[in-house]
């Protein structure tokens, strides 16, 4: 039996579908690139650190050896970028032919991001570009993509929000909450105009998560405690439950989801008081 007849045998969640995953290098990103890997999706993994990403790629081939039909690449791309964001995807259009699912999650939390009076329009502007241009580049060039899409028609987009987009937080990071509000108005919006063309836009919503992202940033167990005890399950979520999420929403399995914000928060944003 040939390997190419034994991959066709393994039909994946995702089979055939073409992904672009922005933040690919770390966290959320590098966990989804292997699940929708390892579901039969040719991946783009995209982000500003090159070396992170071409990571994400070695460890799809160490896993999935015999996954010879299903390439994924690695791409440098700075999201903030207008002009980068549509070469990221004219890339994959010339490489794969297509476009089926976009996942915008390239995001920071910068370090002196902070409250009302204390924020730097530097840090706010930085924060804005990044987390939700970075967004909008993203869905543009991937709708304009997925319209040529035929055989299946549209696709999905699915965008990185948080749930400080949903309630409020006394540990203010003001320009990081907007930003991520921000992504879910607008994914929102993008689900309703582009409903008809089959383009379902789900935003995700994780919860505070064991990422660097955020543990560089709670570095006491202070810090830690002090967000730990709001959270129903009583632990920090894992960013391939994050993934797990996403591959649901890139696959046909969601095909009458759009317009969410889809929230994977260990009950955080349901609740009132915690168990003890
Ligand atoms: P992470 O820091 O582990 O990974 C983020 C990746 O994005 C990194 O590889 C980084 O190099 C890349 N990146 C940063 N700026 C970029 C740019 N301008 N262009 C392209 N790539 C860029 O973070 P994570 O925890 O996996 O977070 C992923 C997404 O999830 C972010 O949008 C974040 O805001 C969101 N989120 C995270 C948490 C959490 O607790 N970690 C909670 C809610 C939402």
């Amino acid at each position: 039996m040939s390997i190419s007849s034994v991959i066709k045998d393994i039909k994946g969640r995702l089979d055939g579908k073409v992904a672009i995953i922005t933040g690919a290098g770390s966290g959320i990103g590098f966990e989804s690139a292997i699940l929708f890997a390892r579901e039969g999706a040719y991946v783009v993994a995209a982000d500003i650190n090159l070396k992170s990403a071409e990571a994400v790629i070695e460890r799809i081939k160490e896993k999935f050896p015999l996954n010879v039909l299903r390439r994924s690449v690695a791409y440098k791309v700075d999201v903030s970028k207008e002009e980068e964001v549509k070469k990221l995807v004219e890339f994959t259009l010339k490489e794969f032919g297509k476009l089926n699912i976009m996942f915008n999650n390239a995001g920071i939390m910068h370090p002196h991001d902070d409250n009302c009076l204390n924020t730097d329009e530097k840090v706010w502007d930085l924060t804005m570009n990044i987390n939700l241009k970075g967004v909008w580049y993203g869905c543009k060039y991937a709708i304009e993509a997925m319209r040529k899409n035929t055989d299946p028609k549209g696709g999905s987009i699915i965008n990185t929000a948080s749930f400080v987009g949903l309630m409020g937080a006394a540990t203010p990071q003001l320009a990081y909450t907007a930003s991520k509000g921000a992504v879910i108005a607008l994914s929102r919006e993008l689900a309703v105009t582009h409903a008809r063309e089959n383009i379902r836009v789900n935003s995700l919503c994780p919860g505070p998560l064991r990422t660097p992202l955020l543990m560089d940033f709670l570095n006491t167990d202070e810090k830690k405690n002090r967000r730990l005890v709001h959270l129903p399950i009583g632990r920090f979520g894992e960013p391939v439950e994050q993934a797990q999420a996403a591959l649901f929403l890139a696959s046909d399995e969601s095909s009458y989801v759009t317009g969410t914000e889809f929230k994977v928060d260990g009950g955080l944003t349901a609740a009132y008081v915690t168990p003890e």
